[in-house]
Order: C-alpha cells, then sequence, then structure tokens
C-alpha cells in the first residue's frame, strides 16, 4: 500500500540493497552550547552503513562543531547520538572505545616531527592495541601503501609535503580499523597542486572500501562525485539535504542558493 511504501521508505537503506539496516550513526535533536552561545540548535540526521555524507555551510555554521560531537571529542550539551545502536551519549560510556570506533581526521595533521611516517602509525597502535612491534609495522604499512606512500615510510613528516603528511595521518586514523571516518576539512590547509592527492585518497576509501564517512568539505566538486547525501548547515541547523548532485544543481532554499553562488 502507498502507506506502507511510506513507512519503508523514511527507513534508512543500505546503499543499493532492499532491507533496512540499522544507521551507522543517527543524530537525534543534538543541540550544543558554550556557555550562553547556542551552535547547534537541534540536529537530527542519520547516516547508513558505507554512505558518504558531506556537510557544507559557511564558516560558523557549526560543521565541526558537529563532528566533534559525533566522536565525543565535545559531547552535545543535549540530543541523543547512536553508533551502529548504541546510545554513546550515555552516561559511563566507555568514551576510549566510542573514538576508537570512529576515525578523525583533521584540517592540521599534528604528525609527531620527530618520528617517521611508520613510527607515527605505529604509536597508537603499540599503545592503544598493544601490538607487537612487528605487528603494528605490517598493518602500518599495508596503509601507507593504500596511500600510496611505502615508499616513503622511513621519511620524518618535514620532509614529505603537505599532501604526504595528511595522507600519513589518513592513514594513521586507517589504522586503528574504524567502522567510521570523520574529516573536518582535511584538504584547506593544503596548497592547491597538493589537494587533489588526498581527495583520491578519500574518493578511494569512499568507493572501494566502503567506508561509512561524514565530510566537512568546501570541495564542491567532491561533494557532488563522491557523496551519496549533502548535508546544508545554517547557524547550527540542517537547512536543506539531499542526494549530492540534486541538492547541489537544484537547491529549494535561498540560504543554500546564496551559499552556492558564493563557493561554485
Ligand atoms: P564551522 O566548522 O562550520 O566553521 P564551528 O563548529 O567551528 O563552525 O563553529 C560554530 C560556532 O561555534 C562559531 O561561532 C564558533 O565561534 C563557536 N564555537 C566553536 N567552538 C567553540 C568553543 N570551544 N567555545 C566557544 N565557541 C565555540
Ligand atoms: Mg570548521
Amino acid at each position: 500500500t502507498m502507506e506502507q511504501t511510506a513507512i519503508d521508505d523514511a527507513k534508512p537503506r543500505q546503499r543499493g540493497g532492499d532491507r533496512p539496516v540499522e544507521p551507522a550513526v543517527e543524530l537525534l535533536d543534538i543541540c550544543k552550547s558554550f556557555g550562553k552561545v547556542d551552535v547547534l540548535k537541534g540536529v537530527s540526521a542519520t547516516v547508513v552503513p558505507g554512505e558518504t555524507v558531506c556537510l557544507i555551510g559557511a564558516s560558523g555554521s557549526g560543521k565541526s562543531t558537529l563532528l566533534r560531537c559525533i566522536n565525543l571529542l565535545s559531547p552535545p550539551t543535549s540530543g541523543t547520538i547512536r553508533v551502529h545502536g548504541q546510545v554513546i551519549t550515555a552516561p559511563k560510556v566507555d568514551l576510549n572505545a566510542v573514538r576508537s570506533r570512529i576515525g578523525m581526521v583533521f584540517q592540521h595533521f599534528n604528525l609527531f616531527p620527530h618520528k617517521s611516517a611508520l613510527d607515527n602509525i605505529t604509536v597508537a597502535l603499540r599503545r592503544v592495541r598493544r601490538m607487537s612491534r612487528q605487528e603494528a609495522e605490517e598493518r602500518a604499512l599495508a596503509q601507507l601503501e593504500k596511500v600510496g606512500l611505502r615508499s616513503l615510510a622511513s621519511s620524518r613528516p618535514g620532509s614529505l609535503s603537505g599532501g604526504q603528511q595528511q595522507r600519513v595521518a589518513i592513514a594513521r586514523s586507517l589504522a586503528m580499523e574504524p567502522d567510521i571516518m570523520l574529516f573536518d576539512e582535511a584538504t584547506s590547509a593544503l596548497d592547491p597542486e597538493l589537494v587533489k592527492g588526498v581527495l583520491d585518497v578519500m574518493r578511494d576509501l569512499a568507493t572501494s572500501s566502503g567506508m561509512t564517512m561524514v565530510v566537512v568539505t568546501h570541495e564542491m566538486n567532491f561533494a557532488r562525485e563522491v557523496s551519496d547525501r549533502v548535508l546544508f548547515m545554517d547557524s547550527g541547523v540542517i537547512a536543506e539535504e539531499g542526494p549530492a548532485r540534486q541538492l547541489l544543481a537544484d537547491p529549494q532554499t535561498p540560504r543554500l542558493r546564496s551559499f552556492l553562488s558564493q563557493v561554485l
């Protein structure tokens, strides 16, 4: 019946599949205030497993704050977050366990300057995951291979380009085998000629590895070509959302039209 169809349509689906699936991330009425400043004003969104969602919007609209809520780097003031069904905003949740399932890549990659690319990746594997040196190095090399940097494993960050450093940071995050990856303007600090290499790694992760990803970006071509859905944030709310191509080609709200006219 039409009613049943409407109900089914409201349920998240795995890409290409028919059965409703448990969302990878569910945000329910997330609010975040800093003192008297309300930064997030009731954000609800769902990301299904394998989906890539881009978060776009003007500077100051709350994109980073929302991303930092998702891995509890900065917990919401109110609202509920579920990750693969588990309420992570409940009291007594193991923060380290949550964060180790959710990788995050920042604009500034914060590699240890005196360690090689390889050692930057093995540190957490050895300390947090208690891996042996050999096991950690094997895993780190496999991740460096994936981002095209295996041959530079012994290089220190200072001798790598910004784009290569960011790819090491991505490899470091992936080495922890997260279920979900968050990217906060991962290419914004890079010289223009270095952006593509990093976006290619992200594209590959989204398409070949089927990683669940939430990507804050100003790269509208990446959003259009790689993401399944785009969320447009404006003043702490999701002002518009939809399939990437449709939303970018045919914005419905004046606010999104105005934003796109400035960035496209
Ligand atoms: P975006 O990533 O979209 O540029 P942010 O999430 O960084 O936006 O910031 C949204 C708003 O929240 C801004 O007005 C910013 O000044 C404010 N804000 C972010 N973090 C803090 C903080 N730790 N303390 C106070 N205000 C903050
Ligand atoms: Mg930001």
